[in-house]
């Protein structure tokens, strides 16, 4: 899956060049593991893979260390690109609730082909899931699941308008692995069965359903 190498933080490190963050020291990467407190106001670590920055003692699941880059302070991560922790709150504000959940919109678009659950979503997006179900559905319209279902549902109608792979083949690049669940939830959202949408839809393939 191509699309999840699309690290954030490597767009901006091409902008920003120099000021990009510093791979962590093995002291560093201790204190992120163990939510050292003490190193608070020490350095801020940013996680490439969300974009977004964190103190070292932030409760949040706790990354690959891989994907995580070390700024002396909040304003330097902020210059590279990245955006404050809802939860840790690194520069001392809290971050609007549509900048988070629009970072997050963004994170479903580039993950929805994983099989990813509330639980996964709101770590990736540093909140608890009750807060993170919550605050998308106000500033959305619908719930993250169901938001990351409909991206699924017009992939997945891409597919069959446009390719002749089989509906479990289908299932599986849209983040359903499970064939026979895909089916069900594909009928109980678009009325039709994948064989049936594609054979009422093949003849209009010429006409690209861009899913977004
Ligand atoms: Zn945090």
């Amino acid at each position: 899956m191509e699309e999840n190498n699309k690290y954030v933080g490597e767009s901006f490190a091409k902008h920003f060049g120099k000021h990009f963050g510093k791979q962590l020291s093995d002291e560093q990467w201790h204190a992120v593991s163990d939510n050292d407190k003490s190193y608070d106001g020490v350095f801020i670590y940013a996680v490439k893979t969300t974009g977004i920055f964190c103190r070292p003692s932030c409760k949040s699941k706790v990354p690959r260390r891989e994907n995580v880059m070390a700024f002396n302070d909040a304003s330097q991560a902020a210059a590279a690109g990245f955006r404050p922790c809802k939860r840790c709150k690194p520069t001392g504000m809290a971050m609007p609730d549509e900048e988070w959940i629009s970072i997050a919109a963004d994170y479903v678009k580039r993950h929805y082909k994983e099989p990813l659950t509330l639980q996964e979503l709101a770590d990736a997006c540093h909140g608890t899931p009750y807060h993170f179900h919550r605050t998308f559905k106000k500033i959305k319209g619908v719930t993250p699941l169901a938001y990351m279902q409909d991206l699924r549902i017009s992939r997945a109608k891409h597919l069959l308008a446009s390719t002749s792979d089989s509906a479990a083949r289908i299932g599986q690049e849209v983040g359903w692995p499970n064939a026979p669940y895909f089916i069900t939830v594909f009928k109980r959202l678009t009325g039709l069965t994948p064989e049936a949408y594609r054979s009422k839809h093949k003849r209009n393939e010429e006409h690209k359903h861009e899913p977004f």
